[in-house]
Parts: C-alpha cells; sequence; structure tokens
C-alpha cells in the first residue's frame, strides 16, 4: 500500500465512525479529529500551531494531504454537532466536563479561524470572542488622560510627557553584554519561587536565544518532554523589569511551567490526545497569556519584587539598585494605560485608524516610543484580536483565583488554586466568577 491510499484510508475509517449517529460520539476520537483539524488548518497558517509534540505522522499526513480551508471548516462543523450529542456529567470542576467544554471551545475556535482564512471578515469584538471566547471592554480617551495627568506630576519637567518618560526609561535599560546574565539570575528567581509551591518534573529544561526582526518581545516555544525554547527579540532595548517580566511570562511559572503541566497531568497522565497541540488562535491562549501575566505578581508580591530588582536584578544589569523604587511606582502608573492597547488596535482593525495612526495613538496614550510603537503595530497585524489575552486575560485570571481562594493572605492557597487553572483544561467562559 502506498502512502497516499494509507492516508485515503484512515479519513475512510473517520468518516466512517462519525457516521454512526446512534452511538454515543467518543471524546477520544473527537480528540484525535480535532488535533488533525488543528494540523491542517496550520499547514495554511504558520503562526497557528505554537506547539506540537504528538504523532509525527499526523503532522505528515496534514501537510501531504493538505485539506482546503474550506474543508477544514465543514470538518470543524462535523465535530461540533458530534460534541453536542454528548451530554457531560459530574459538577463544574469535573475534569471530564471541563474537557468537553474545552474540546467545544476549541473546536468553535477552530472553525472561525478556518472561515477567517477563506474570506469571513469579522469585527475586532467578534473576532475575540469567536477565538478567545470573550469580548474586550471599551475605556475612553478621557480616562486614559486622567492616569496621564497623573503621570506629569510623577514626572516633573518641561517637554512632552512621552520624552521625559523615554529620557526616564534610558536610564533602565539592561546593557547588551549583561542582557544574558540578568535574564538567567531573574529566571532563576522564577524558577525558585516557583518549585517552592509547584512540583516540575525533574527533567524540565529550557534553552534561551536572543533574536531579532520579530514583532514580539519574547516566545516560548514549547518543544514536548517538558522542554522550552525561550526566545528574546533585541531589536529594541531590554528594560530592566522585562527580565523579571519575561522570565516568570515565558518561563516560570508562565508558559514553559503550563505547558509542562498540560503535558504532564492531561497528556500523559489522562492520554488526553487534544493536548500534544497548541493551536495559537484560540480560547486556550486568554488562559496562557493571562496565567503567564498574572504569575508574575502570584511570584513576586510588590514588595518582594523590588526587594529582589534591588538586591538581585539591578546588580546583574549594572543599574543602581537606589532607583529601583522610582522606577517601579512610574511603572504601576503606566500599567493602567496597558487597555490603550485594546483600543488601537480595535481602531485599526476595524478601520478606524491607518497604521501610522494606531501608532500615533500608542505613542499618545500608551506613551510608547516610536519604534515600539510600530513595532506593537506590527505585532497586531500579525495577531489581530490576540491582543487581548494579556491585559483581559491577566484580570479574569486574577479574579477568578481570588474569588477560589476567598478573604485569606494565605499565599499558599494561591499557589494551589493557580496550579489547579494550569493543570486543567478551563477555558475563559469557565473563569467567569459566579
Ligand atoms: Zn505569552
Amino acid at each position: 500500500m502506498t502512502r497516499r491510499l494509507a492516508v485515503a484510508g484512515l479519513f475512510v475509517l473517520a468518516a466512517t465512525a462519525m457516521g454512526q449517529a446512534q452511538k454515543q460520539p467518543n471524546m477520544d476520537t473527537i480528540a484525535e479529529q480535532y488535533v488533525r483539524l488543528v494540523l491542517a488548518l496550520g499547514v495554511h497558517d504558520a503562526d497557528y500551531v505554537d506547539a506540537y509534540y504528538g504523532p509525527p505522522a499526523w503532522r505528515a499526513q496534514a501537510e501531504e494531504e493538505k485539506l482546503s480551508v474550506q474543508s477544514i471548516s465543514a470538518q470543524a462543523d462535523i465535530l461540533a454537532r458530534r460534541l453536542r450529542q454528548i451530554t457531560p456529567s459530574g459538577g463544574p470542576d469535573d475534569p471530564g466536563r471541563l474537557r468537553y467544554q474545552y474540546l467545544t471551545g476549541q473546536v468553535s475556535a477552530l472553525r472561525a479561524r478556518a472561515e477567517m482564512r477563506s474570506g469571513r471578515k469579522l469585527t475586532f469584538d467578534q473576532e475575540s470572542k469567536a477565538l478567545y471566547d470573550v469580548v474586550a471592554p471599551t475605556h475612553t480617551e478621557a480616562e486614559f488622560e486622567a492616569i496621564l495627568g497623573q503621570l506629569e506630576t510623577q514626572l516633573p519637567g518641561t517637554g512632552p510627557l512621552r520624552d521625559r518618560l523615554d529620557a526616564f526609561r534610558a536610564r533602565f535599560v539592561i546593557p547588551r553584554d549583561r542582557l544574558d546574565a540578568t535574564f538567567r539570575a531573574a529566571i532563576a528567581g522564577c524558577r525558585e519561587r516557583t518549585l517552592r509551591h509547584i512540583p516540575l518534573p525533574s527533567e524540565e529544561s529550557f534553552t534561551v536565544e536572543y533574536v531579532t526582526n520579530q514583532s514580539w518581545s519574547a516566545y516560548n516555544w514549547y518543544q514536548g518532554d517538558y522542554r522550552s525554547v525561550i526566545q528574546v527579540n533585541t531589536d529594541l532595548p531590554v528594560r530592566v523589569d522585562g527580565a523579571v517580566d519575561l522570565a516568570c511570562h515565558e518561563g516560570y511559572p508562565g508558559h514553559h511551567v503550563y505547558n509542562v503541566l498540560l503535558e504532564k497531568n492531561l497528556l500523559r497522565n489522562r492520554k488526553w490526545v487534544e493536548f500534544s497541540v497548541y493551536p495559537l488562535f484560540s480560547p486556550q491562549s486568554l488562559i496562557a497569556e493571562g496565567s503567564a501575566n498574572y504569575g508574575i505578581e502570584v511570584t513576586f508580591p510588590a514588595a518582594e519584587r523590588l526587594q529582589f530588582e534591588r538586591d538581585v536584578i539591578f546588580p546583574a544589569a549594572g543599574l543602581n539598585p537606589e532607583t529601583a523604587q522610582e522606577y517601579y511606582a512610574v511603572l504601576g502608573l503606566l500599567d493602567r494605560l496597558s487597555y490603550a492597547g485594546n483600543e488601537a488596535a480595535r481602531s485599526y482593525l476595524d478601520g478606524m485608524l491607518t497604521a501610522s495612526g494606531a501608532a500615533d495613538w500608542l505613542e499618545k496614550y500608551s506613551l510608547m516610543a516610536r519604534p515600539r510603537a510600530e513595532q506593537r503595530v506590527r505585532f497586531i497585524d500579525q495577531y489581530r484580536s490576540y491582543v487581548i489575552n494579556y491585559n483581559l486575560g491577566k484580570d479574569m485570571v486574577r479574579a477568578y483565583i481570588k474569588a477560589r481562594v476567598g478573604n485569606t493572605e494565605d499565599v499558599g492557597r494561591t499557589w494551589a488554586e493557580f496550579e489547579r487553572l494550569l493543570s486543567s483544561p478551563r477555558l475563559p467562559s469557565g473563569l467567569v466568577v459566579r
């Protein structure tokens, strides 16, 4: 039998299984079909498959088969109908029910992404709902103006606020020749604190690479077998807060830990094959980015962060530790402008702003220097409404964890709930606090 015939044979089997309408659909069969469809869509969309560590033959088959996006969307529709024939049992936290909801949400997003690839036009809010299961709140210029007013007093002087901020921030850039040592010190700090609360497989590991010419500032490429490649983009200067932020976000307890826990608990222990693939444009990304960002403050509550910056990170970067407090006070205000980035993306993708108009907006309300604003517009071009996963995701994950933990300062309980979230197939709609 030639390879092509073998491939065709497998699809006939799958089609037969789907044709048995009377029989209760099998979740494992649906999960495998879902993985194959994600890989099939990845053939058309280089950014789509963020990680895959299932059978290499499945990917080879997807590449050989090269299903059209129309066919992928039609098959996703069949999978969605099969899922609707299943009535999940168990309470809201039952793993089987969460798995069912996860597959339902992921298949729905897969279908939407395939339709977008074949020309379906969605507004920013329609797209974020279809792909990430949420609509981001809107904020007015007046809200951002109020925060800019506070920054005006925090950064006294003459000239435009952004220029003063640029001059201030330039004092906190990590020199290129100290970047690796600083980043490694940050990773060691994040890893050690994470391991106090979350046990990880002894073979987990990662490598760090420095790259250029990307629209993102850093990326974790999960390889499977508990390994990651973390890339840091050095197109623009990396500022000192980036060390801990990126180390936590990409590494511990962020993307690397999340992927390790999913592989260990769901793929290996439960044999849930859908966790051998991670489609980037899917609801899972809100959990991934939201938990990676919230994980920074879980690992380093404000006072502990400042201490660590003073004692470890500023010295590693050759910066004056006495200036750390002043720097983090300004960053605290800047963080409140993060939703301005969503508004820039929404207006730009909905056609209300041009690319240069979006960069102007980011300069004005996100206080980004022009090169960073232009890099951000390139990111919006590439990843579109994905931008909401960072800030809205963080706020949703934080609210969910705090509601579960209740009125207690018990750090251990926060970590326990955080680990539970990172080990479960929960989706954004499952984070909503009742
Ligand atoms: Zn991320």
